[in-house]
């Protein structure tokens, strides 16, 4: 109540008293503290210091946008729910809330917004008795309401006008790029009036949210220092700066101190270590709950973009200033061990919605020359480390580029080794040196099994015969992104297919041979996000000797950054430099599809079009 006070005396000068009952109503937070009952009893700023400002910045702005990037789990949704309650009795307009699938919007109504009207006695009294007036989807006030709407489907995003205007996780809008302004467009009979709100995690770099945020005044939270009194942002850590990391931000114990005998994190011991380190004075501020409370108190938005519009008014906050910082940093380690497997899934999710902060797949994977991977050993040297040998077989149409490649962890970490490669011009070439190496040749026999593949893709009928004969099995590229497998996780590589070996020769004898589709696109990205992993040694290398065909072939595709033609976003492609001659690289991205089915390589990818907000 002392900041109301505050609040209203800062308003009021100068002012006759008689005024206060009528500005308290029109002040959303005060609103909320007389009208909003939520699960710990009546709404209560001080549990909400986050929230205050961005709510009231989109309770007043006319003609303009207010958006909220954040954490997940936290007061974004909230904020766009008491907005539009609070609307609803001051101002009743056409009003929306969006979110991304109809199933979203409907899970949304049922456990949130269904459940806060009626247990805010200004609105249900405000609603008339008539049936029509509340559904699911719909809420019915004289002069105005509020639908529920999801943003994929077409006639939501462009029917008829609205005032006010939420969208919940834009950031997730991206696969239809300018719907944002799609939905704007519907504004467009309240050229002065209309107002957005837009909470959301992260946003991809580049992307319509982007964009947006960098016009925008970018207000980040603030707290101050419990050593030196400034006022600083809570950063996870600073950038890069003369090859160097700045000092301030999270910190915790070396591996060493805080890991128990058989390796794994303890959490006591973690949680005794952690401090955040100020990045103006050095000084440590410890971590407790009712600390990061009492600190957020005290705490306040500041404009970091002098610039900004002030119709685009946007509000960020972390993790860091509500979430435990050993649970934090348990997360972080976890995306960081999956980054060294080759997966960034568990890093974007961290950046996204733990930092909500643009998420810029660049920053993570090199894009330039990736420097020389030479192992300090020769070809055909052993290595016994290793845990999966595989060879794998580019087909031409009179020869065979074959390749062997060792896979290990150690340490909990990726490594890769070169073992020997060659040109071959029969198949039984392959088969000695496979031998050799004692490579299992057995086909679809589970006892042996089988680490030889061989593309299948040029000549495809005779690749199958091949792979009969010899106990091998076939890899097949395909443009598809990433396969369901029956667990309901998505990889790299399709479910295993037993495809007759003489079928369409009329031959009587039926001889089985599996064969695997993979996506390529998946793969190039995995081989060069696994070759720009150093630890500090790098973790995929090749024989010292592998020589200058084996290097100009590996080569033979560069990743280069494309713009989009429809709003000039940034995104991933390949280029191949000499198509005629990447025999070898064909035979590394399928090695890495082969780690890949072994378990070492990216293996949980998540369907990233389905929005996970938790
Ligand atoms: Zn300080």
């Amino acid at each position: 109540m002392r900041h109301l006070a505050g609040f209203c005396r800062r308003l009021l000068k100068g002012r006759p008293v008689v005024n206060l009952l009528e500005l308290e109503i029109q002040d959303p937070v005060a609103w909320c503290e007389r009208n909003i009952t939520l699960d710990y009893g009546q709404f209560d700023r001080n549990n909400h210091p986050l929230m205050v400002e961005p709510m009231r910045a989109a309770a007043k702005i006319r003609g303009g946008t207010v958006g909220l990037l954040g954490s997940v789990q936290h007061i974004k949704t909230l904020t766009a729910q008491l907005l539009h309650l609070y609307k609803a009795q001051t101002s009743p307009c056409r009003a929306a809330h969006y979110d991304l699938t109809k199933e979203a919007i409907a899970e949304f109504s049922d456990d949130k917004f269904t459940p806060l009207i009626d247990n805010t006695t200004a609105i249900t009294r405000l609603i008339p008795e008539q049936g029509y007036r509340r559904g699911k989807f719909y809420t019915g006030m004289p002069y105005g309401f509020i639908r529920l709407l999801s943003a994929r489907i077409l006639a939501n995003r462009n029917s008829k006008t609205l005032k006010f205007i939420s969208m919940d996780e834009s950031w997730a809008y991206e696969e239809g790029e300018g719907w944002i302004e799609q939905v704007h467009d519907r504004q467009a009979s309240y050229p002065w009036s209309w107002s957005m709100f837009l909470p959301s995690s992260g946003q991809t770099e580049g992307s319509e949210l982007d964009v947006l945020w960098k016009k925008s005044t970018q207000k980040i939270w603030h707290i101050k220092c419990d050593c030196c009194g400034e006022e600083i942002p809570y950063v996870w850590s600073l950038p890069t700066k003369d090859g160097q990391i700045p000092r301030g931000g999270m910190r915790w114990g070396d591996d060493e101190s805080i890991r128990n005998d058989d390796g794994t994190i303890n959490k006591e011991r973690l949680t005794d270590s952690i401090y955040y380190e100020c990045q103006k004075c050095h000084g440590k501020m410890p971590w407790s709950a009712g600390r990061v409370a009492k600190r957020n108190i005290d705490g306040r938005y500041v404009q970091q973009n002098k610039d900004g519009d002030p119709k685009i008014d946007f509000y960020n906050y972390n993790a860091i200033a509500h979430f435990p910082w050993p649970d934090l940093v348990m997360l972080w380690k976890d995306a960081s061990a999956e980054r060294q497997r080759g997966s960034l899934t568990g890093i974007e999710n961290f950046i996204r919605k733990r930092l909500a902060e643009p998420w810029d797949e660049k920053k993570y994977v090199s894009t330039d020359k990736v420097p020389e991977a030479c192992g300090g050993y020769k070809r055909g040297d052993s290595w016994p480390d290793a845990k999966f040998l595989f060879c794998t077989v580019d087909v031409q149409q009179d020869h065979y580029y074959w390749r062997i490649r060792a896979w290990g962890m150690i340490d909990g970490k990726l490594q890769t080794r070169g073992i020997d490669w060659g040109k071959a011009l029969s198949t039984g070439e392959i088969k000695d040196v496979c031998d050799k190496w004692n490579i299992p040749q057995g086909g679809l026999d589970r006892e042996v099994g089988c680490r030889v593949f061989l593309d299948g893709n040029y000549n495809t009928a005779q690749v199958r015969r091949i792979c009969a004969e010899n106990g091998w099995m076939m890899l097949r590229g395909d443009e598809k992104k990433q396969f369901r497998h029956k667990d309901g996780l998505y990889r790299m590589y399709s479910p295993i297919q037993y495809v007759d070996a003489w079928e369409g020769t009329g031959a009587g004898n039926q001889l089985f041979v599996g064969q695997f589709w993979f996506s390529k696109l998946e793969a190039k990205n995995a081989l060069a996000l696994i070759r720009s992993i150093r630890d500090p040694e790098p973790a995929w290398t090749y024989e010292d000797d592998a020589g200058p065909v084996y290097e100009k072939q590996i080569n033979a595709w560069a990743r280069i950054v494309r713009q989009r033609k429809t709003d000039g976003s940034e995104f991933y492609d390949w280029i191949n430099r000499s198509p005629h001659d990447d025999h070898l690289a064909d035979c590394e991205f399928m090695q890495v599809v082969c780690a890949s089915m072994a378990g070492l390589v990216g293996v949980t990818n998540q369907d990233n079009t389905d929005k996970s907000k938790y």
